[in-house]
């Protein structure tokens, strides 16, 4: 049975995403999940445009193993060399080249003729060609190019060594019977489309990002463009896991073999949310909070009964037995060692034992210890980068008629640094405040924060999520305690210390 292979986008075109800033280590923690998940093709990221994308493309290439790893360049030699130096050490590197092709774009943006075009992409991928023979094409816009022009293009890059040809409804103009179309029209008027696998990328400009891409599957595209959570610019691309969803589910009808595991799409949501503060409406399909939830009495009794007559797909498919209880007070190293096996997690020895206490502290003020509590407490550890401050000590005072005041005590690089004591408008403020006269960072801008249970009842761990502007671009921070007060503060060093990481790879 044949496949599509997935190409994910999330750190790249999903990065493009408004007031979204991801440090390389961030992206890195993202791109392990997506190996997880055996996504085929990880874009990660436009090396040219900074230096904290190209070493983040640097470090992906490097560190993730058993997935194709892209790098974006225009065909210009520069572009391509800057991407070539970043991606080359990954175990399956790829050149993927872009130029615009419709007339509009030609006509206003690039102010070259069609023939010019054609000759810059194929300079572009003979250039490429000498680093690998992996190279993809992109026509930008191609859904308002004629299917002439782009044949004739599409042609001549395959002629010099484009080994994938990607279709992009770069604004999301199209509709679904249309770009079906255009699909079949591409690949009956290439003569050498043989020898090139057909890709899509489509905008969710009007919803359809989705739709689009399965319409194109069905019409003879063997790779699909998406982003995790359909994050990317403006209203974003075709969501990963709703592709991947809705041809494991519509398996009967699509007639695919699905190589993914479906069953990381859960924590790779969540990590993507909470990396790049884009929180998800609950009614989002597949991962949004009530997607599996039922509401009308007469369906609550329906799956009671039976399962399948209200749900069409099972939440464990897609990575979600929650409360499931699996440690308890009593549970050992070896227990918990067990557990990372199953859930695929890494930790080396000095962040086992800090979170093997931390588990240990949980258990003893909880009974049992579910799966999800276990997930939040390693999410805490999920990405391994500089922490320049730490908390050490916290205490807050608040009560009716009482001016909250909080006391912090943090450690810099190692170094503990003195505490301070400052008043808020409420105990959260009064951290906050506290943090920022300690780090001598005022200048925050606090965008989101929020507070969740990871689990029911009174026992549950609270999860803190902030999104704060520093200096004009967004950093996000979460954690997991039962001390909302604690994980609050947390969450808030850690937007902090993304921030000093951001500036000094800068
Ligand atoms: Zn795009």
């Amino acid at each position: 049975m044949a496949g599509v292979k997935i190409f994910d986008t999330t750190l790249r075109d999903g990065e493009q995403s408004p007031g979204v800033t991801l440090i390389p280590e961030e992206k890195l923690a993202i791109a392990k999940q997506l190996a997880k998940m055996k996504v085929n093709v990880i874009e990660a990221g436009f090396p040219i445009s900074s230096d904290g994308d190209f070493n983040a493309v640097k470090m992906v290439a490097e560190n993730v193993k058993g997935v194709e790893v892209a790098a974006l360049a225009r065909c210009r030699k520069s572009d391509i060399d800057r991407a070539w130096e970043a991606v080359q050490h990954a175990e399956n590197p790829r050149i993927h080249v872009f130029i615009a092709s419709s007339p509009i774009h030609l006509e206003y943006k690039l102010q070259m003729s069609e023939d010019e075009v054609l000759n810059n992409a194929v300079e572009a991928v003979k250039y490429a060609a000498q680093y690998t023979d992996n190279i993809e094409f992109s026509a930008e816009d191609a859904s308002r190019t004629g299917t002439d022009f782009l044949a004739r293009l599409f042609k001549a890059v395959i002629d010099v060594g484009a080994k994938v040809i990607n279709i992009p409804d770069t604004v999301g103009y199209a509709v679904p019977s249309e770009f079906g179309q255009l699909i079949k029209d591409v690949k009956e008027k290439t003569p050498n489309i043989d020898q090139a696998e057909i890709s899509v990328h489509c905008h969710n400009d009007l919803g359809l990002a989705v739709a689009n891409s399965l319409a194109a599957i069905e019409n003879g595209a063997s790779q699909v463009e998406v982003s995790v959570n359909g994050i990317g610019e403006r209203a974003g691309n075709a969501a990963l896991e709703e592709i991947v969803m809705a041809l494991y589910t519509r398996q009967d009808y699509y007639n695919l073999d699905i190589t993914q595991d479906t069953t990381q799409i859960a924590r790779l949501s969540k990590l993507v949310a909470n990396s790049t503060g884009i929180t998800l409406q609950a009614n989002k399909a597949i991962v949004g909070a009530n997607a599996f939830a039922h509401e009308a009495g007469i369906h609550q009794d329906g799956v009671i009964k039976e399962r399948t007559t209200y749900e069409i797909m099972d939440a464990k498919t897609i990575g979600l037995d929650h409360n499931k209880l699996v440690l308890g007070k009593h549970s050992g190293r070896h227990a918990l060692k067990d557990f990372l096996e199953k859930y695929d997690y890494e930790l080396d020895q000095e962040s086992f034992e800090s979170f093997f206490k931390r588990f240990k502290d949980l258990a003893d003020k909880k009974k049992n210890v579910s799966n999800a509590d276990i997930i939040a407490l390693l999410d805490n550890e999920l990405y391994d980068y500089e922490k320049i401050y730490e908390m050490e000590y916290i205490s807050v005072l608040t009560g009716k008629g009482l001016l909250p005041t909080a006391t912090v005590r943090l450690k810099k690089e190692g170094e503990i640094i003195q505490s301070a004591a400052c008043n808020g408008d409420g105990p959260v403020d009064a951290i906050f405040q506290t943090i920022n006269e300690l780090t001598g960072i005022e200048d925050i801008k606090l965008m989101s924060y929020k507070i969740d249970a990871v689990t029911e009842g009174k026992d549950a761990l609270g999860e803190a999520f902030i999104a704060a502007e520093i200096d004009g671009k967004i950093f996000t921070g979460h954690s997991s305690q039962t001390d909302i007060t604690e994980a609050s503060a947390a969450a808030y060093i850690e937007a902090i210390n993304k921030y000093l990481v951001y500036t000094k790879n800068k």
